[in-house]
């Protein structure tokens, strides 16, 4: 099997675009061709250690590298990237086809973590404006491995990465690199009639990725304002287009946050909505196992997998958005033949330290009112920074805030989720103070404050 593809080598200011291939067959030597085979050696023994540790088998065969133009003892570390794209394809990790057109640029340490080039290496680079070769159509980099892009080099397709395991799970969004799309409103955000208040909420839940839960009937447009999300996201990202993953409830805690098959770690949704949006639709119909599982990740925006074989870390920040029935009959508050004792049970599938976790808690479906600001305005409100971490809070607002029965009853994640909300709130208004109005608004997205919960 034979792999062609690029390595951008920081160290070559006049030739940095280098070709890259690499051919295995039976047997476990290192040939080398264009590179000093010392080096080479040293190197590929770092990339099996360095895929080893972060539990991708490396490859056993024997491999032959050739790379034009040369390279030196100190240019091949800045190989590291290009040679372990081109194992992972040779394990079945990554498509061939995917590499012919892509370059990487990054050093590699044993612990699997990825460095650019130095800021001299960068610097002299940026004056050389070597031309991109036309079969480079996309670019691969460690962090600050842009710094070398001068305006002339800038590629249109490029995707940072930190670590190798993010390269295997970027793999299914390689589309992620092609042409930028222009964020796309779904038509159901502005189709659906009043929820002024849910969207208000997923428009600052947006903004600050806060996890959202959705309650409401069937076909009361919970679905549409969720595929609405991405574009919300991807304008506060200030980039073209974001992750949309929906699982489905049955693919349960493996289909969620990931397993380890066929020899190697299989990053689940969680990880493939890295930077976009990850709804759980039906969310009380998944198992228990599977929702409670993701009050970790919630938390930590990390996973490790541990098995006999080896460890996989993933580190992931989707922004989730779950929606459920209100009661276990699905049938809307109007026509519904639960009994309390009932609607109490199926409340409780959620349970309180997850739900804590659910920032915004929203009800869908019997809102008239519109949403204060247009589409537009949202997507010009959400590209904004949030002022301060710290909006300034009324003195009637904090008193009343301070002495509420609802704060003291509160667990400390649920309060300063409130403090949060009340802020994002004042920022949503434009206001430049917390008033009484924003700590109102973020008790009504916290179901805990409410009688029966
Ligand atoms: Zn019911």
């Amino acid at each position: 099997m034979l792999i062609r593809t690029w390595g951008f080598v920081a160290t070559k200011p006049h030739a940095p675009w280098v070709s890259v291939e690499v051919r295995a067959e039976r047997g476990a030597l290192v040939r080398t061709s264009g590179l000093p085979s010392g080096a080479a050696q040293e190197s590929m023994a770092r990339l099996r250690a360095a895929l080893a540790h972060v539990g991708l088998r490396p490859p056993t065969q024997a491999l032959t590298l050739h790379v034009h133009p040369t390279c030196t003892k100190e240019d091949v570390p800045h190989l590291d990237l290009a040679l372990a794209a081109a194992l992972l394809t040779l394990g079945g990790r990554l498509q061939a086809h995917d590499l012919l057109h892509t370059a990487f640029a990054g050093t590699l340490t044993l612990a699997g973590d990825l460095h650019g080039p130095s800021l001299s290496a960068a610097t002299s680079l940026a004056k050389v404006h070597t031309a991109v070769p036309s079969e480079v159509q996309r670019l691969v980099h460690a962090p600050g491995g842009d710094r070398f892009l001068s305006d002339r080099l800038r590629l249109n397709c490029r995707r940072e990465i930190s670590t190798l395991l993010e390269l295997v799970d970027s793999t299914p969004s390689w589309k992620v690199l092609e042409a930028p799309k222009p964020p796309k409103l779904d038509q159901g955000w502005e189709d659906i009639d009043g929820e002024g208040h849910a969207k208000s909420w997923l428009a600052i839940a947006a903004k600050h990725r806060l996890p959202v839960l959705m309650s409401g009937p069937p076909g009361c447009g919970k679905t549409s304002l969720a595929k609405a999300c991405p574009a919300l996201r991807a304008r506060r990202l200030h980039t073209s287009d974001v992750p949309w993953v929906a699982p489905h409830p049955a693919g349960g805690v493996a289909g969620l946050l990931g397993a380890w098959r066929r020899g190697g770690p299989q990053p689940g949704a969680w990880a493939q909505a890295d930077g976009g949006v990850l709804f759980l639709d039906e969310f009380l119909e998944w198992t228990r196992p599977a929702r409670e599982s993701l009050r970790h990740v919630m938390e930590t925006d990390r996973l490790e997998l541990h098995r006999a074989e080896g460890a996989a870390i993933w580190t992931s920040k989707p922004w989730i958005v779950a929606a459920t029935n209100p009661c276990a009959c699905g049938r809307g508050p109007d026509r519904c033949l639960c009994t309390p004792a009932q609607q109490k049970l199926h409340r409780r599938k959620c349970s309180a330290p997850l739900l804590e976790r659910f920032a915004v808690q929203l009800d869908v479906g019997h809102d008239p009112t519109p949403c204060p600001k247009t589409w537009d305005d949202i997507l010009d409100w959400m590209g904004r920074p949030f002022p301060t971490e710290d909006i300034p809070w009324k003195d009637g607002a904090r008193h009343g805030w301070l002495t509420s029965d609802i704060r003291r009853q509160a667990s400390m994640r649920v309060r300063a989720a409130m403090e949060k909300l009340a802020q994002a709130h004042a920022d949503w208004r434009g206001a430049d103070a917390v008033t009484q109005e924003d700590v109102k608004a973020a008790m009504d997205v916290t179901w805990m404050t409410r009688e029966g919960w």
